[in-house]
């Protein structure tokens, strides 16, 4: 798993970044993945369509809202992910944020990029497991309208505090700092890639959003 130095330098806005910034995002992503790695759990369920959401069996998560009608629509399964970077980059982070602010910035970007890079590690290796089904893009509590309120019954369907050492706070924020919790569907046909973009899409060939000079992810 490596650190994405463009997503780290568009965390700091900065994509266009001189090359002394992207010399010191370069070293400090190649610190962060010396010192750990981003560590990942996930499991599948099935899905029940209900009225008012998509139940995942055998737990008490209800997906509700118009973001999972529309990701999951033609799902049958949904994978529940949780990846972090653990406590010991928060422990880094503190320590950096005390004596070089502008190098503390610097290694959160990296540590948002990291993070994200254990997700999509996961993602691999969930779309190894499941060869023939094709997964959705993978969506976050608080992304849409898919509520940040469930964030402690992912963790706890997931037993995140056990294998991760994952903590959900009273304000419904992640502990560690860098760690993801999102939902991934698992359908029998090629899926959009609502949130990702074309670029990534297993339909791209034959859309007919795109040739219609739109987007699927535009509400359409
Ligand atoms: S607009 Fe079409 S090609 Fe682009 S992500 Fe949506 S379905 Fe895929």
């Amino acid at each position: 798993m490596e650190i994405c130095i463009s997503e780290a330098l568009g965390y700091l806005g900065a994509q266009d970044a001189p090359e002394d910034l992207r010399r010191q995002v370069k070293e400090a992503a190649k610190d962060l993945e010396r010192a750990l790695r981003p560590r990942y759990t996930y499991q599948v369920f099935p899905l029940e369509r209900l009225p008012e959401g998509f139940r995942l069996a055998g737990t008490p998560l209800l997906l509700t809202g118009s973001t999972a009608e529309r990701m999951l629509a033609q799902c049958s399964q949904a994978a529940l992910l949780a990846c972090t970077l653990g406590s010991l980059f928060d422990l880094r982070l503190n320590a950096l944020q005390m004596r070089d602010m502008p190098k503390a910035v610097i290694l959160d970007a990296c540590g948002s990029a990291y993070v994200e890079s254990g997700c999509g590690a996961a993602e691999k290796e969930l779309a190894a497991r499941f060869p023939g089904r094709y997964l959705t893009d993978r969506f976050s509590p608080g992304y849409g309208d898919l509520p940040l309120a469930l964030q402690p019954e992912i963790c706890t369907a997931l037993d995140a505090s056990r294998r991760l050492g994952l903590h959900v706070t009273q304000s419904l924020l992640l502990n560690p700092v860098k760690s993801v919790t999102a939902v991934i569907g698992l359908a029998d046909q090629p899926q959009m890639a609502r949130i990702r973009g074309c670029a990534f899409c297993q339909l791209r060939e034959t859309c007919l959003y795109r040739k219609g000079g739109k987007r699927c992810g535009d509400g359409v």
